[in-house]
């Protein structure tokens, strides 16, 4: 029989409501239990994918291509679970279910309506997960805040679920902000109280709340949260400030959430907390000296846009007992006199994901700084074809060699358009998406840190290294250390001779895990290490 947590989002949004859900997860792995997790977004999109990054930050992509919000990335990184379609649910992907099924006459001549087909259709959506997944413990976050008009078909629905199952089966977690009066630094509750009412006035009487505060709440808050909002005053959870996110189930275990939640769900007799995360949290708060990293991209005023791959960099580097700092380098503003003075600190660059042309020359003159400095070079999905670009440019001496995603009339076209993508019209969800095998070469990088032959890494793009070029470039020195055979795409180049210059076509930073760390990353941050 799978439980069911609903976490919904009081006062303001912005509050680490994803943290929190994801680090529920993890508390309740730690006690034993298999756990899945999933998200609502309220939005009209389909998905994220076709939204800026300056709207939305990243986009995560799951193993089977979904593309979807980066709460999802913080729910695989925390839960160390491969998260599916299922895992990301938004009001257009709702709308669209129901109106294909009416137009295809499936609801047998009634008036289709938010109540009960679109509730209907969302709480299949958690069902399904359930079924699907067979876990014990479905946690589904509620995108937004509550109150906000677009959110109310789901509150609405997870009200339904509520009073379908037995009371004991399904839980409900409010995040709120408790805010500081500038001036009289005080704490307030208030703004607490009326999000409890506008849950209750929605059907939804919240089990726990959990608090973010700028300082400390003391007892004399909590019990006023308690006698307000009708929750035992243990059931009021302080997500304190923490130096690691991955700090987060930690606190929440030291307050009793975890038993808190077992107790409600009559699971008491679960085994106790596996003590293995808090090791990893206490030896990675031991980390030392910073590992200069240079992040080259353009969204580099919302570090949101890069999350994956700065937490993947980050926790290689606890892993390795030392403190990746990372700078975000506007692409923008590197030039071929400058790039030294913007890029000598670094001892390693990175070119992550990208799309578009704004930023792309400053890439390539990064990489080939990288290059030439034999400065640690990590490239992920345009960070190769970059790579890629620089090398047939100025190894292999193909004067205008470019993306045809940048350039369509260049004279040597080394990244160019899938076969399949020629003539595809629609942007969303159409890119190669998700897990894609990958072939390691025989003495290469890749095979050496992977320690496996064939892996499987999650893909989203559109363009790819132009196998016509493969002969002249292997001659300029590139080496190519990764391939998807059936399709015969390129998916891993390096340049044997650097120090470590490897760039991916797929985007690795979703695979990697604070208690797993992706061999690629681990690569990297220990040759940034190594220029010590
Ligand atoms: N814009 C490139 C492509 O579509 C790279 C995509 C990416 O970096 N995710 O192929």
């Amino acid at each position: 029989m799978t439980k069911y947590i609903f976490v919904t989002g009081g006062v303001v949004s912005g509050i680490g409501k994803g943290i929190s859900a994801a680090s529920i997860g993890r508390l309740l792995k730690n006690r034993g239990l298999s756990v899945f997790m999933q998200k609502f977004d309220p939005y009209i999109n389909i998905d994220p994918g076709t939204m800026s990054p300056y709207q939305h930050g990243e986009v995560f992509v799951t193993i089977d291509g979904a593309e979807t919000d980066l709460d999802l990335g913080h729910y695989e990184r925390f839960i160390d679970e491969q998260l599916t379609k299922n895992a990301s649910v938004t009001t257009g992907k709702i709308y669209s279910t129901v109106i294909k099924k009416e137009r295809r006459g499936d609801y047998d001549g009634a008036t289709v309506q938010v109540i009960p087909h679109i509730t209907d259709e969302i709480k299949n959506a958690v069902y399904d997960a359930s079924r699907k997944t067979g876990a014990d413990v479905v946690i589904t976050e509620i995108g937004g805040t509550v109150g906000d008009i677009e959110g109310l078909p789901f509150i609405e629905a997870i009200r339904q679920i509520h009073s379908e199952n037995k009371p004991e089966d399904v839980l409900f977690i409010h995040t709120v902000l408790i805010p500081n009066i500038p001036g009289s630094d005080e704490l307030k509750t208030k703004p607490t109280q009326h999000s409890f009412k506008q849950l209750m006035s929605q059907g939804i009487k919240t089990d726990i709340i959990i608090t973010r505060s700028e300082g400390e709440i003391d007892d004399s808050i909590k019990r006023k949260i308690s006698l307000f909002c009708d929750v035992p005053e243990e059931a009021v959870i302080e997500s304190k400030h923490v130096e690691l996110i991955y700090e987060v189930p930690l606190v929440f275990h030291e307050q009793g959430l975890d038993e808190l939640i077992l107790k409600h769900f009559h699971l008491e007799d679960q085994p106790q907390s596996d003590g293995s995360w808090k090791e990893m949290v206490d030896r990675y708060k031991q980390a030392e000296g910073p590992v200069p990293i240079a992040l080259v991209g353009k969204y580099v005023q919302l570090h949101d846009a890069y999350i994956s791959v700065s937490q993947a960099l980050l926790d290689a580097g606890y892993d390795l007992g030392r403190k990746v700092e990372i700078s975000y380098i506007n692409a923008e503003k590197i030039t071929e006199e400058n790039v030294d003075e913007l890029l000598s600190f670094a001892h390693g660059i990175i070119v992550p994901g990208g799309f578009g042309e704004r930023g792309f020359e400053g890439k390539v003159i990064a990489s080939k700084y990288a290059r030439e400095h034999d400065v640690p070079y990590f490239g992920i999905c345009l960070g190769m074809q970059v790579g890629v670009v620089d090398i047939a440019r100025n190894l292999a001496g193909l004067k205008g060699a470019n993306s045809t995603e940048m350039d369509v009339e260049t004279p040597y076209p080394v990244i160019d358009l899938m076969e399949s993508q020629v003539g595809v019209e629609n942007m969303g969800g159409t890119q190669r998406l998700g897990n894609y095998a990958c072939t390691l070469t025989e003495d290469s990088r890749a095979l050496q840190l992977y320690g496996q032959g064939e892996i499987l890494e999650r893909h989203r793009h559109r363009y790819e290294f132009n196998n016509a070029y493969r002969g002249e470039l292997r001659k300029a020195g590139l080496s190519i250390a990764g391939v998807n055979e059936d399709l015969d795409l390129v998916e891993i180049i390096e340049l044997p001779e650097a120090s470590f210059y490897v760039a991916c076509q797929f985007h690795p930073e979703f695979n990697s895990r604070p208690n797993k760390i992706h061999p690629l990353f681990h690569g990297f941050v220990e040759a940034a290490m190594n220029r010590d």
